[in-house]
């Protein structure tokens, strides 16, 4: 399957075209707004190998994966077929009144690919956010303790219990009466490093931590990756006391940063690890927490029950999705991608020093900070210009202020090539102020809310240490 696009970018009318339009004024109609943050305001419907096809007939080269789910890209034949040929068989049987064979091989294999000798399990969800609520529901249950730390922009999901933990800004209301989340900053530096050991040791000193939840690359927090020792210190502090290591892998995962997860590369091995996203290739819809038995199974019989959970043929997607990663090496070919790209952000970072503040990233998850300072749109009106011109890539952060990159992981050298052009030509048209009116017209017109959804407006105070929720 590698590489790649049977198809090129190719932008001939100015995104979001008509069609997309129409289609967007027939959504307001029929679904709700909390449903839809806005982008681009572009409306898909097809897609090959690392491109995807709005209705307008344009073709973009995709750096969004549909949120870093598709991982194989637009091609995977293989996939397809394990999918329909378990649907064949039976399509549903509700795992949790009876169990069906593919989601208990699906779980052997995640047991395989995660690390640690230790006896681990499964458990399977349809969402992140659903799996990330299970996670958190067993380090309450099996500390007995109150407060899970957390860190500033984090995101860990969107239902009411995932919700109350993103690390963004409080929550607007109270949730919860005894649990507590206090919030450290990210550890991006050695300076930060430091004084995020020091506070999570004064927490621990306190004796009521329940456990510490964490990405090692922050995806939707805009690309922030955690300095290289961190974890590797914080990790026996934790364990001293009794708090879990739980490791939020949705983004990360599945081969993302050019190994199974995040963690693999901070050398640790987390009680509770929670993957989702990348599981089914975006073919089905799927997550699973994998931790240590004995923790797992502190949840009571039957406590985490859903209809489709363990899907049959979500769950043979998933397991071909992993046999498609390893039959074609993927995790190496992304690592050597990733920093193909890296390297070439890095120099764009040095050329264009007034346009960007940072590249960082690991692997396939990648961003570009911009400036932007003077201007609050400066980074979506960057972003909407690599989309007219054929790019396709995210714009997220506090304050929306990095580019987001997490293609597929099949994404060719020159993928590599056309990503890094597009993006050059664009800040070469930002230095000389040759953006076009409409683009700016358009972004300033977009309904785009990011993710201040998650917390107040982007320009309200960091959050304070610790919130009681
Ligand atoms: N954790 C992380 C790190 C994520 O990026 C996301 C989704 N953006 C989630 C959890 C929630 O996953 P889902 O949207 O599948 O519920």
């Amino acid at each position: 399957m590698l590489p790649n696009s049977r198809w090129n970018p190719r932008v001939a009318v100015a995104p979001p075209g008509p069609e997309s339009r129409k289609a967007l004024k027939r959504m307001h109609q029929v679904i709700g707004r909390a449903d839809y943050m806005g982008l681009y305001g572009v409306v898909l419907k097809g897609s090959s190998g690392t491109c995807i096809e709005d209705l307008d007939g344009n073709r973009y080269l995709d750096c969004l994966s549909g949120a870093a789910v598709n991982v194989l890209g637009y091609d995977a034949p293989q996939v397809v077929s394990a999918y329909a040929d378990a649907a064949k068989a039976i399509q549903q049987t509700c795992f949790s009144y009876t169990p069906s064979l593919p989601a208990i091989e699906l779980a052997e294999h995640l047991a395989r690919i995660t690390p640690g000798n230790h006896h681990r399990k499964v458990l399977f969800e349809l969402s992140g956010s659903n799996s990330m609520d299970a996670a958190l529901q067993i380090a309450w249950r099996v500390t007995g303790k109150d407060i899970l730390l957390r860190f500033q922009n984090a995101y860990h999901g969107s239902t009411w219990l995932s919700k109350t933990l993103n690390g963004f800004a409080p929550p607007r209301s109270r949730y919860f009466s005894r649990h507590h989340f206090a919030t450290l900053p990210f550890p991006t530096n050695p300076r930060l490093s430091e004084q995020v050991i020091e506070a999570i040791e004064l927490h621990l000193s306190q004796g009521n931590v329940a456990g510490l939840v964490f990405e090692t690359v922050q995806g939707d927090g805009g690309g922030g990756v955690a300095l290289g020792s961190f974890f590797k210190r914080a990790a026996p502090l934790l364990r001293r006391h009794g708090a879990l290591l739980i490791a939020d892998e949705v983004q990360t995962g599945m081969g993302r940063t050019g190994t199974w997860w995040g963690i693999d590369q901070e050398e640790i091995i987390p009680d509770l690890m929670v993957t989702g996203k990348a599981l089914g290739a975006g073919f089905a819809p799927i997550s699973a927490l994998v931790g240590r038995a004995e923790l797992v199974d502190a949840l009571d019989q039957g406590a985490q029950i859903t209809s489709f959970k363990g899907h049959p043929p979500s769950c043979a997607a998933a397991i071909e999705t992993i046999k498609t990663i390893e039959r074609h090496n993927l995790l190496q070919h992304a690592a050597q991608m990733g920093k193909r790209l890296l390297s070439g952000f890095r120099t764009l970072v040095e050329e264009y020093p007034d346009i960007f503040v940072q590249a960082r990233g690991r692997g396939l998850i990648l961003s570009l900070e911009c400036q932007v300072g003077k201007n609050p749109l400066a980074c979506r009106i960057f972003a909407m210009r690599c989309v007219e011109k054929g790019l396709y890539l995210g714009y997220w952060g506090r304050r929306q202020e990095a580019l987001l990159i997490v293609p597929p992981l099949i994404f060719s050298r020159e993928d590599v090539q056309t990503t890094l052009s597009i993006i050059k030509e664009v800040a070469e048209e930002t230095r000389s102020g040759k953006i076009p009116d409409a683009t700016i017209q358009q972004v300033s017109s977009t309904e785009a809310v990011g993710f201040v959804l998650f917390g107040g407006s982007p320009a309200q105070p960091e959050p304070q240490s610790t919130h009681g929720l």
